[in-house]
């Protein structure tokens, strides 16, 4: 029998996470799940380790871990707390895949930890590049960790680019579902509210990936994503609206020809294709028909309305410490909204006015991107705090 890979989750109970652990029970012949990681999620986390008998569990937050240690007494598997351990385990030598499928700037220092074992990254945390994609870049150099994205769009890039050398690649064409407000008129943002942005029409995602979708950041991020993952300035990237989401991106070549990448909208596929590298995973979900890609229509995205499109691609121009900065603005100004602390359109401004505020990096190290974060995030919850 071959040996089963053994994969660790981070971010199980989010929906990337339990829809890896839907791929682990797919193909139980091909892996075992030997760590689940959650944040504060105990009951689920539980239920997931009694179905895949990890060999180890953490729970983030320690004032779960009693819930988590009681209810899996007896089974042999080790219960962990807090975030510090997370990075010992991932480095364990029978880890052989990490799927990052945290939120948010907290998927970082796990991803770098994985990166130094040199163990394989299935790679959904798109904020680890989007923070820190040039330090990242020059960590893989010096290690024999590879990653492979989960995002479906980069999966996308990944499989129009197989066979071609990256140097005959002359456009990334990123393609964007335009989120819940993509007919709305611009005037009627100010007033929308958190359960207008949490309506996705084609994905059913986490809140705040479904909020960076409502106003765009998320493509702005994925843009900054592609750029690090393939090596291809932003000013070689464009963003193109394509409301059905049947075609996850394309690669246009220098000699004119384009290749897509074309499947039903479900996150299972880029997962099983990133856990499959470098084969493929035969499976039995449905399959796309002509009513699926009939009527697929296309069109330039409206950067006046989403201003953060703009702000994406300012930010990957200025580079250094400007991403980092923006997206720590991001996720302070996203929970403020989820908090209906803020509105709908004061997320560009908390972020707009931070990245005027905080002082410049050109050349950040891990530890500049920590204090990055930290003293980014106070700026932003102070604008909030100020404007309540
Ligand atoms: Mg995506």
């Amino acid at each position: 029998m071959v040996q089963r890979r053994k994969i660790a989750v981070l971010g199980s109970t989010g929906s990337i996470g339990r829809q890896t652990l839907d791929i682990a029970s797919e193909y139980p012949q091909l892996f075992e799940v030997d760590l689940i990681v959650a944040n504060r999620s105990a009951q689920l986390l539980i239920e997931q380790a009694l179905k895949f008998k990890p060999h180890n569990v953490v729970i983030a937050s320690e004032d779960c871990y009693q819930q988590v240690a009681q209810a899996l007494e007896g089974t042999g598997i080790n219960v962990h707390t807090g975030s510090a351990v997370v990075a010992q385990l991932v480095a364990e030598p029978q880890v052989d895949t990490v799927v990052t499928a945290m939120v948010g700037y907290s998927g970082l220092e796990s991803t770098i930890a994985a990166i130094k074992a040199g163990k394989k990254i299935a790679l959904a945390n798109k904020e680890t590049l989007v923070v820190a994609g040039e330090l990242i870049n020059e960590m893989l150099k010096d290690s024999t960790s590879v990653l492979y994205p989960v995002d479906s769009e980069h999966g996308a890039f990944y499989q129009c680019l197989v066979g071609e050398d990256i140097d005959n690649v002359s456009r990334l064409i990123l393609t964007a579902s335009g989120g819940p407000f993509r007919t709305m008129p611009r005037e009627q943002l100010a007033t929308v509210t958190k359960a207008d942005a949490l309506r996705h029409p084609n994905w059913a995602m986490g809140a705040k990936i479904t909020i960076d979708s409502a106003t765009m950041m998320n493509k702005g991020f994925e843009m900054i994503e592609a750029k690090w993952l393939y090596g291809i300035s932003q000013e070689h990237i464009d963003i193109v609206v394509h409301p059905q989401s049947i075609v996850h991106s394309m690669v246009e070549f220098v000699d004119g020809s384009v290749k897509a990448q074309l499947a039903l909208p479900d996150m299972h596929l880029p997962i099983r294709y990133a856990l499959g590298l470098p084969g493929r995973l035969a499976t039995q979900e449905r399959r796309m028909t002509v009513a699926d890609y009939a009527n697929l229509t296309f069109h330039e995205p409206d950067f006046d309305k989403f201003p953060l499109l703009r702000t994406a691609y300012d930010a990957a121009r200025r580079g250094g410490n400007v991403p980092c900065v923006m997206n720590a603005a991001n996720e302070v100004a996203v929970a403020a909204f989820l908090d209906d602390r803020i509105g709908f359109n004061d997320i560009y401004r908390t972020i707009e006015r931070t990245m005027a505020w905080a002082p410049f990096i050109e050349k950040p190290s891990y530890d500049d991107y920590v204090a990055t974060n930290a003293q980014s995030r106070a700026y932003a919850e102070s604008l909030i705090n100020n404007k309540e």
